[in-house]
């Protein structure tokens, strides 16, 4: 089986298993896991943020964030891809009463002066306050679009100007700058909040960090009790986290390397309209009229390749750390036989 749908699919090493059953636990809730410290604490300092929170997911990390910057009532600024509205469960206004509103973008990233345009007028009670602002790096609905950093420096004093938060979700930041190059301190300066998942590319089977300033993670560590994801001895996952920081940042290339590859066979098939461009470990690709994508999916699973539908038409692959070179030209020659 060549699993392509998520890098979420991916079982923990044998040497990750080890650093878990080895780790150093105590009850999280009480703030006496040292291995939840450790990682909460690592990942703080990496960003250049006080203080961190360990979530189980990326969502739970998410949520939290909107709900400590927003109040019932507010507005978030953002886009009509992103994760925190489209695959959290209508979250944003089911768990912080909030209104949405949506800037133009490109595979889902704006400009500084289209966020500007989406601020509603503080003075006007006729408007929802607007509060908070959401960038999503890499995105994933955009194909692991990677965000220009000196726009997101431009869209802080925005957010300044007007005292709006500035949320990052980064579930693949560690895959945007294996591309890019800047430092998580660089990454982190412009963001009052940053999630980032250990369980994506970096390869964990759980988890979710949130980085903030001290008040805001001392709240958000509320909410998260609030919304039942205190945990007790959670240090043998987090152990997980900190294997993954240790041992699977540096591979990320490979992951991107090979969904390139991926990408690039992808075009030349004659049932294929267009492939995304392959920025980091995702390939996003539109089949020609009349190929529905579940007939694809369909003949791809009775040759033990698997992916995730992504719209009308739109299909998705996914590197990530199970995943070699020979899967990956496998996966190409079963591409190339089939006539959908
Ligand atoms: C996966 C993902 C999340 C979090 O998802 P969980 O499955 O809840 O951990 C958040 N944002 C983006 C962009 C994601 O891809």
């Amino acid at each position: 089986m060549i699993d392509l749908r998520s890098d979420t699919v991916a079982h923990p090493t044998p040497a990750m298993r080890e650093a878990m059953f080895r780790a150093p636990v105590g009850d999280d809730v009480f703030g006496e896991d040292p291995t939840v410290n450790a990682l909460e604490e690592r990942l703080a300092a990496l960003f250049g943020h006080e203080a961190g929170l360990y979530c189980p997911s990326g969502t739970m990390t998410n949520q939290i964030a909107v709900r400590v910057h927003t109040r019932p009532g507010d507005e978030v600024i953002g886009e009509d891809g992103m994760h925190i509205y489209r695959y959290e469960g209508g979250g944003i206004m089911a768990n912080s009463g909030c209104s949405v509103k949506f800037v133009p973008n490109d595979r889902g990233r704006y400009t500084a002066g289209a966020v500007e345009a989406a601020i509603n007028n503080a003075a006007d009670s006729y408007v929802a306050r607007s509060r908070m602002v959401n960038i999503e790096n890499t995105h994933n609905r955009g194909g692991g679009a990677i965000w220009d950093i000196n726009e997101v420096l431009q869209i802080k004093q925005v957010c300044q100007k007007h005292g709006l938060a500035l949320h990052l979700d980064g579930a693949r930041i560690f895959n945007a700058m294996a591309v890019d190059g800047y430092t998580p301190a660089q990454w982190g300066a412009p963001f009052d909040s940053i999630s980032v998942c250990l369980s994506k590319g970096l390869g964990a089977p759980v988890g979710s960090v949130l980085l903030g300033n001290s008040p805001f993670i001392r709240e958000a560590r509320r909410v998260r009790k609030r919304f039942g994801g205190g945990m007790r001895q959670a240090g043998y996952l987090a152990a997980a986290g900190l294997h993954a920081l240790d041992h699977h940042v540096g591979r990320l290339r490979d992951d991107h390397d090979r969904a390139k590859r991926l990408g690039q066979a992808l075009a030349e098939l004659p049932y294929v309209a267009s492939v995304a461009p392959v920025e980091t470990n995702i390939v996003v690709f539109t089949l020609k009229n009349g190929v529905r994508e579940s007939h694809l999916l369909e003949l791809l699973r009775e040759r033990q390749v698997r992916a995730l539908p992504f719209g009308a038409g739109t299909v998705r692959f996914v590197t990530h750390l199970e995943v070699n070179d020979e899967q990956i030209e496998n996966a190409i020659t079963i591409l190339q036989d089939l006539r959908p």
